[in-house]
């Protein structure tokens, strides 16, 4: 029998690239679409078409001959991006989404998966560094803090109205902070884990004695190793589950106590210097009900396990950009 044909789209990102990766060891004949080929190994992508998913042409091209479709295309980074280009997230994100689910409607696509976020959620339900955990249905009623929460709550509803006009099986998933290894460490859209790694590797390899952390660092939040969360992501899309479904860890941290792990890791003691920065919402965790519930998933690497091989593969590219004495943001 023919292998299954799916595309994924930000494949040349960091979640996109792990689920290429593990669609392939599955057995899939996959197609990966993004602006650009992943930064830090190949893709292991049948293959792989640079395009634009704003455009409308771009996304016909992407979904020809596909029967199922993963969108984790977007314009996005960390906090310090998604809290400051609004205008820019908004435009780009709504024109990649309709288009791209359009598409999949027009080329018969019978499944999409649409990647959403925690940054659904409104503000006022996390406004303590020990807000309850968000449960799916706190997303109503609607206040995201961001432009990039507002488009992907439209779009969920967009996927829903699909599912319900045209029967295009649509699977939504609310992600909250995947982190690991080969996303991205630097340049200002990388996200706590990853710069907070680079810091601590900077410091020490540099012999520095203190690091920098935006806002008091006792801001809470969940981080999920990416492996768990291409095992959520292929569950969902196996299920006759539509979501909307959050998936992430459930183990509540402050951002210094993260920052102290990443340290112990590292073996070093630095001070933490609190500095002003963008700090999105106060606190947020994932109620992780109805995942369990619905698809029997429970994250499996610990968080410090995941740091640790995160941290690892950051310290090895700090020391090597600074063996090449190019610049690196501290
Ligand atoms: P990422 O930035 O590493 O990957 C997104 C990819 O989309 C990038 O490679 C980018 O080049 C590509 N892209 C952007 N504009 C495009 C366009 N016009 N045409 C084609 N490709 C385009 O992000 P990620 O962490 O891998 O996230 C994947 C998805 O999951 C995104 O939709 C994101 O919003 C969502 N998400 C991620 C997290 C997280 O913690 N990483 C949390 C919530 C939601």
């Amino acid at each position: 029998m023919a292998a299954k044909k799916v595309l994924v789209t930000g494949a040349g990102g960091f979640i996109g690239h792990h689920l290429v990766k593990r669609l392939k060891k599955e057995g899939y004949w996959v197609r990966g679409v993004d602006l650009k080929y992943p930064e830090y190994e190949p893709s292991a992508a049948d293959e792989f078409e640079i395009l634009d998913l704003r455009r409308w042409d771009n996304c016909l091209q992407a979904t020809r001959g596909i029967e199922e479709m993963y969108g984790l295309a977007a314009d996005m980074g960390g906090m310090g991006f998604i809290s400051k280009f609004h205008a820019q997230i908004l435009h780009n994100n709504i024109l990649i989404n309709t288009h791209s689910l359009e598409a999949a409607r027009i080329n018969g696509i019978r499944r999409y998966l649409f990647s959403s976020s925690a940054c659904i959620y409104p503000e006022f339900k996390q406004t303590d560094v020990h807000s309850p955990a968000l449960k799916e249905e706190d997303a109503y009623p609607a206040q995201p803090q961001d432009a990039y929460g507002w488009e992907k709550l439209v779009t969920e509803r967009l996927c829903m109205h699909y599912r319900e006009q045209f029967g295009i099986e649509t699977h939504v998933v609310r992600f909250h902070n995947m982190f690991g290894p080969l996303g991205k460490w630097e340049g200002g859209r990388e996200k706590a884990p990853a710069a907070l790694s680079r810091k601590v590797a900077v410091a020490k390899l540099k012999g520095e004695k203190s690091i920098e952390i935006w806002g008091d660092g006792e801001q809470t939040r969940t981080f999920c190793y990416v492996d768990d969360c291409v095992e959520g992501v292929r569950r969902l899309m196996d299920s006759d589950f539509h979501g909307p479904v959050n998936l992430g860890q459930d183990r509540l941290v402050s951002i210094n106590e993260l920052t102290d792990m990443i340290m112990k890791i590292a073996g070093v003691k630095l001070e933490k210097k609190h500095v002003p920065g963008a700090l999105g919402v106060r606190g947020r965790n994932s109620d992780n009900t109805l995942v369990r519930k619905m698809l029997g998933w429970e994250p499996k690497v610990t968080l410090e396990e995941g740091l640790a091989r995160t941290y690892t593969w950051i310290e090895g590219l700090v020391k090597a950009r600074l063996a090449e004495g190019k610049p690196i943001d501290s």
